[in-house]
């Protein structure tokens, strides 16, 4: 089964409504698609996301394809080595210094997960089978709760319940960070209200804070039975917002940890395995949230998951339900699926994979059906793309 092609296209849409995060709004809906084909005729998808997307879809065009071709597409931990050393020098910095270190590990994800696809069509099974998973339906949680300028909180809470009926959720994230305590006490306030003490809570201040300011938000929101706190702090090596101040992150977030009753989560902006595992074993979080699209791949996500299960540390993936609930379900510590699919948050994803797997009663089914289980609508991205590389 050898490499036979690796085409690359991406794809950026404008959302409806921008989702306000901590940090600013997301208004597009961006994917590179990688497809590799065998000489048997076998075809997997993979996806990248979060760097500039001709970076990735460049890195993957000019190094991984000449490199890759005709070599074993079932050999995915010796091609992920292969596509590392081709990108990254031995410290992580890029080789190529006009690319940033996440679009070449975005490249590296998106082909390694094209690979797993091809593997596991050839072998007749979905990636959870091949994994060693059971295909069933895993809990999942409506990511929602986005920050609206004026917007009051109790609207906020009764758009996210409204959204949260609609596929039987029982429970939500919300986003915080801008604004003091009492701001976010008064989101997870009216979000406990319109929810009620049964359904689950999650916020989510996307590396909004301090150490310091992390510490007293998390009492003010202690109250309203949060099952985490997601990435309250600043990812390695990146400065406190608006300052130039680094810290330990993992370790303060350490700190943080047994400064609340709130459980904490974070690691998609952790983008290999040994930066999640200092995230474990600094940082005590409950969750970890490494995110395959981003980081590496599904090759890098079963070590993380490794790491994780002998530590004890629950996953609940970031983002991308299409391809972590494939991967996820392998996995028994894992506890959570982020759900980030209407067709306001992602016009993208509903349109590129029509048989996208659904929600219902609160839980994201894992498609059992030979690879991720999803096809490919080819017209769209002919059509709604940028073909860099791909077959006329
Ligand atoms: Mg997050």
């Amino acid at each position: 089964m050898k490499i036979a092609d690796i085409e690359v296209a991406w794809i950026q849409l404008p959302l409806a409504e921008g989702r306000g995060l901590s940090g600013g709004p997301i208004t597009h809906s961006t994917d590179v698609i990688c497809r590799v084909t065998t000489s048997d005729g076998v075809e997997g998808i993979g996806e990248a996301r979060g760097a500039p997307l001709p970076m990735i879809s460049s890195a993957i065009v000019e190094v991984l394809r000449p490199l890759l071709l005709g070599q074993d597409a079932a050999a995915t931990q010796h091609l992920w080595t292969t596509m590392a050393q081709a990108l990254l020098h031995d410290d992580g910095t890029p080789r190529n210094a006009a690319w940033t270190r996440n679009a070449a590990l975005g490249a590296i994800a998106a082909v390694d997960l094209a690979l797993w696809e091809a593997k596991a069509k050839a072998a007749g099974l979905s990636v959870c089978r091949l994994l060693g998973g059971q295909p069933r339906p895993m809990r999942a949680y409506c990511s929602a709760g986005f920050l609206t300028d004026g917007q009051p909180p109790e609207e906020m809470a009764q758009e996210t319940l409204e959204e949260m009926h609609e596929r039987g959720f029982r429970a939500t994230k919300i986003r915080v960070g801008r604004g003091g305590p009492d701001v976010s006490a008064a989101r997870v306030r009216a979000m406990r209200g319109a929810l009620g003490p049964d359904g689950q809570i999650m916020v989510d201040a996307n590396q909004a804070w301090s150490t310091e300011e992390a510490i007293e938000h998390a009492r003010a929101m202690e109250p309203y039975d949060l099952t985490w706190l997601e990435e309250p702090l600043p990812s390695p090596g990146r400065p406190h917002r608006g300052t130039k101040e680094t810290r330990d992150w993992d370790a303060e977030t350490g700190r943080l940890g047994t400064s609340t009753s709130i459980p904490i989560a974070s690691g998609e902006n952790h983008v290999t395995l040994a930066e999640t595992r200092d995230l474990v074993d600094k940082g005590h979080v409950r969750y970890v949230q490494f995110d395959c699209i981003k980081n590496g791949g599904l090759t890098e996500f079963a070590k993380v998951a490794a790491y994780c299960e002998a530590k004890g540390v629950a996953l609940a993936p970031h983002h991308v339900p299409h391809f972590h609930v494939q991967i996820a379900a392998a996995y028994p510590q894992t506890e959570w699926i982020e759900v980030f699919d209407n067709a306001k948050q992602h016009v993208a994803w509903l349109d590129l994979f029509p048989d996208y797997p659904q929600t219902r009663n609160g839980h994201i089914e894992v498609l059992d059906r030979p690879g991720w289980g999803f096809t490919l609508n080819e017209p769209f991205l002919r059509e709604r793309g940028t073909l860099v590389h791909w077959r006329r």
